[in-house]
């Protein structure tokens, strides 16, 4: 099976480059197939405690595709809670267009 670490890490660069590159004002289209791709997501994932988790959290915190800026939050907020889960520091989601639009060295 794939190694959690690095799966996740490309995992989160290919979610968050979603986020990034999708429009600021999304067509009734264009967000039912971002709802759709989240919820496939966490059935497809390959580590299945991790994508359990994140069937769970999409149902308690229903994924917000009406913009970019909303869905970018929706996800950063995402990521925390995993964070919050592996005891890693929570990352502040003002920057989260900083760190995976504008790009910066990690
Ligand atoms: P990562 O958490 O992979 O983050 C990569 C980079 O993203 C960071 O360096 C930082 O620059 C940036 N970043 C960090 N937090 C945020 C944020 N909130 N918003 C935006 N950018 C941010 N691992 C487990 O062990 N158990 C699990 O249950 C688990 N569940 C997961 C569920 C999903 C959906 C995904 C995608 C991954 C999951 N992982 C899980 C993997 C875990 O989240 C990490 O990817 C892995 O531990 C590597 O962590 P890392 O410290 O390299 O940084």
């Amino acid at each position: 099976p794939p190694d959690v670490e690095e799966l996740g890490r490309s995992s989160w660069t290919l979610l968050h480059s979603i986020a990034a590159t999708y429009p600021e004002k999304p067509t009734g289209d264009q967000q039912s197939n971002l709802k759709q791709f989240i919820s496939l997501f966490g059935k497809l994932y390959p580590c299945w405690f991790c994508g359990e988790d994140f069937q769970s959290y999409v149902e308690k915190k229903e994924p917000q595709v009406m913009t970019q800026e909303a869905f970018g939050r929706w996800l950063c907020d995402a990521h925390n809670e995993v964070n919050i889960k592996l005891g890693k520091p929570t990352f502040d989601c003002n920057l989260w267009k900083q760190r995976w639009k504008d790009g910066w060295d990690d």
